[in-house]
C-alpha cells in the first residue's frame, strides 16, 4: 500500500501553445520543448492523463512525481514537434482544441520522418490564419488527431467550438449565455461524432471566465475546468471549476525543474504564490 510520502500531495500543471522554431511568449523551439521533456523522464516525473487528474483531485493517490501537460488551441505545430518528442520519452499531453478550427486532409509529415516539414507560424501569424481564410495551414486535422490518440501521445478534450469571448461581444447576460452554450455544445457533439467520445474537461479561451459560464459548462457536463491563473495548487478535494495551471516558456529543463519544485512544493509553492498574487 501507498503511504502519503510516496503521493503527490498537489499536481502542477503546465500549459503550452507552439513548438516552434519562431519562439515567443507562447512558443517553445523544438530543441527546448525536447530537453524540458527529457528532463523531466530523467527526473523521474510522470505525465497524467485527464482521468487520472481527476481521480487525483477525487482524493486518489498519484506518484509523487506527477505531472499534467496540457496544450492550448491545436496546432499543427504540436503534431509536428511535440507528438515524436513525446513518443520518444513515453510522455502524454491533454491537448483542448478549438474543435470547430480542424480540418480535414492526408497527415502531414512529422520531424524525425526525414520528409520535408510543413510550414509553420509564429502565433501572430497563425492568429491570422486560424481566424481567417486558412485555418487548416496552421491547425491540425483529425486524422493527424487519429494518429496522436494511436499513439497515446495525446488525448483530445474541449477548448469551445469557435474560441469567441462571449462576454464581450454580447450585450445581455441572456445572449452570452446562450452563444456560449451552443458553442460548448457544439464542440461537444464534435469530439462525440470525430471521436466517439467527450469529456468534462474544458480549457476556457483567453482564460475568460465567470459565474454564468461555470454554470453553462457545468449544465453540458463540463465540470473540470481550466485557467490561466498560474498561481495556486492543485490539491484533493479542491474546486475542479478552478484548475490552476502555469505556461511553460522556453526555457531551460533546469529552469522547469526549479518552477515545478516550487509549484508544487507543500510549504514553498503557497508562499511564492501568494508573494506572485500581492497587490502591486
Ligand atoms: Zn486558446
Amino acid at each position: 500500500m501507498k503511504t502519503s510520502h510516496h503521493t503527490a500531495d498537489n499536481i502542477a500543471v503546465y500549459m503550452y501553445h507552439h513548438i516552434s522554431d519562431q519562439p515567443d511568449s507562447l512558443s517553445v523551439t523544438a530543441r527546448r520543448f525536447e530537453q524540458q521533456i527529457r528532463g523531466l523522464a530523467s527526473d523521474g516525473y510522470t505525465s497524467l492523463g485527464a482521468e487520472d487528474f481527476a481521480a487525483f483531485m477525487r482524493g486518489e493517490p498519484m506518484p509523487k512525481k506527477s505531472v499534467l501537460i496540457t496544450f492550448d488551441d491545436g496546432y499543427l505545430d504540436n503534431w509536428v514537434y511535440a507528438h515524436p518528442v513525446l513518443q520518444r520519452y513515453g510522455f502524454k499531453a491533454v491537448l483542448f482544441t478549438i474543435t470547430g478550427l480542424i480540418g480535414d486532409g492526408p497527415v502531414r509529415p512529422h520531424a524525425g520522418q526525414g520528409k520535408a516539414l510543413p510550414a509553420l507560424y509564429s502565433h501572430k501569424e497563425s492568429k491570422q490564419r486560424m481566424f481567417g481564410p486558412e485555418p487548416d495551414s496552421v491547425m491540425l486535422r483529425w486524422e493527424e488527431i487519429h494518429e496522436m490518440l494511436k499513439a497515446g501521445t495525446f488525448e483530445i478534450h474541449s477548448h469551445t467550438h469557435t474560441h469567441k469571448r462571449w462576454d464581450t461581444l454580447c450585450s445581455s447576460v441572456e445572449e452570452k449565455t446562450q452563444r456560449l452554450h451552443d458553442d460548448l455544445l457544439a464542440s461537444r457533439d464534435t469530439l462525440n461524432r470525430r471521436l466517439g467520445r467527450a469529456s468534462g474537461h474544458l480549457c476556457w479561451p483567453q482564460g475568460y471566465f465567470d459565474a454564468d459560464y461555470q454554470r453553462v459548462a457545468n449544465t453540458l457536463g463540463f465540470d473540470h475546468l481550466y485557467t490561466t491563473d498560474a498561481y495556486g495548487q492543485n490539491k484533493p478535494g479542491q474546486n475542479i471549476s478552478h484548475i490552476y495551471r502555469f505556461a511553460v516558456r522556453n526555457r531551460s529543463d533546469g529552469w522547469l525543474r526549479r518552477r515545478t519544485w516550487l509549484a508544487s512544493h507543500p510549504t514553498f509553492g503557497p508562499l511564492y504564490n501568494n508573494w506572485k498574487r500581492r497587490p502591486a
